[in-house]
């Protein structure tokens, strides 16, 4: 088994951390509860933050033309200055962070489908987007992993947020300490992983780490960093993970019973069809990892890419684009 890195993750605090919410509610998550045994957390209310109480009226993403500000149609008040401010100045200050878990639809959180208005009357949205620290948090995190509680209702969605979070905390702690046999050991142990998500990144990467240039291994490290975090940036289609895991099937075939490699390739079938997640078929090939005792395949953090613990498949976001 795996000893995982501990992620760290910014979220928004009425994700049941306070009752912080306009309306002096939180909103308990249980995929954020069953997580925080494994991550540090981080949480922050830009709205209580910027000094707007609770509770409070609420406030909007009001739309002019091309310009957007945020403001509270009860009081007249426009906050739309203090909240750049804010998230600036406090998204200025992190220094090791590996992603962050917003509320869906805040015109202060939101990622995306935040409502936008054309003014403060009663009226219907006319757009959507990101909301005011939700853009913010894209400006200056570009490359790590920011989603917000709804899409993570999505088994895929979840799936491919746990890996890059795991994933990018194992490589924060390859870099801190500049060693070329550590950034070896990490190359070969995400080389599955690295298989499914881009081939093309692997053999960049595969070449960063041989350094036929020789290369400082500062640079060598930093180029490695941005290549990963791009060759794990977009979720790993299914084909290429079948591809994958049929590939590892050679390593255990000649051990295998006729009924067992049936079984595997229905439950393939069905993580094909979307029916059940990739864990599925993952947890059978890890049980004939320990059982042929396969020391190459038992070090791919593809199989494992995050704890077991946080497997499961219900899923309540069908529909969601990945
Ligand atoms: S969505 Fe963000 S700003 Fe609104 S209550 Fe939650 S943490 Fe605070």
């Amino acid at each position: 088994m795996r000893k995982f890195p501990t992620p760290q993750l910014i979220v928004s605090k009425c994700l049941g951390f306070e009752a912080c919410r306009w309306n002096g509610m939180t909103i308990p998550d249980l995929f954020i509860k069953k997580l925080e045994p494994f991550v540090e957390y981080r949480t922050i209310c830009p709205e209580v933050e910027i000094g707007l109480g609770i509770p409070r009226d609420p406030i909007r993403v009001v739309k002019k033309g091309n310009t957007l500000s945020l403001r509270q149609p009860a009081t007249g008040r426009d906050v739309t200055d203090s909240m750049i401010k804010f998230s600036n100045g406090f998204l200025s200050s992190i220094t090791e962070v590996d992603g962050f878990i917003l509320k869906s639809r805040s015109p202060s959180c939101g990622i995306k489908d935040v409502k936008y208005y054309l003014g403060t009357e009663k009226s219907m949205a006319v757009e959507k987007g990101p909301g005011f620290f939700g853009r913010a948090v894209f400006e200056h995190f570009s490359d790590i992993v920011i989603e917000d509680e709804g899409r993570l209702s999505n088994f895929r969605i979840r799936e491919h947020f746990l890996t890059r979070i795991f994933s990018l905390a194992h490589w924060r702690e390859v870099e801190k300490v500049m060693s070329i046999s550590r950034l070896v050991n990490f190359h070969t142990d995400n080389k599955l992983l690295l298989m499914a998500y881009s081939q093309k990144e692997l053999r960049l990467l595969g070449k960063i780490v041989a350094n036929h240039d020789k290369k400082p291994i500062k640079d060598v490290v930093a180029d490695y960093g941005h290549h990963f975090k791009q060759a794990i940036a977009k979720t790993s289609r299914n084909t290429s993970n079948i591809n994958v895991i049929m590939h590892t099937l050679g390593y255990f075939s000649e051990g295998l019973i006729k009924n067992e490699k049936r079984h595997f390739i229905g439950i393939l079938d069905k993580y094909r069809q979307g029916a059940v997640p990739l864990s599925s078929p993952l947890s059978i090939i890890q049980s004939w990892i320990s059982r042929f005792d396969q020391k190459y395949l038992a070090r791919q953090t593809f199989f494992e890419p995050y704890p077991e613990e946080l497997c499961e498949i219900t899923d309540s976001g069908k529909g969601r684009d990945y």
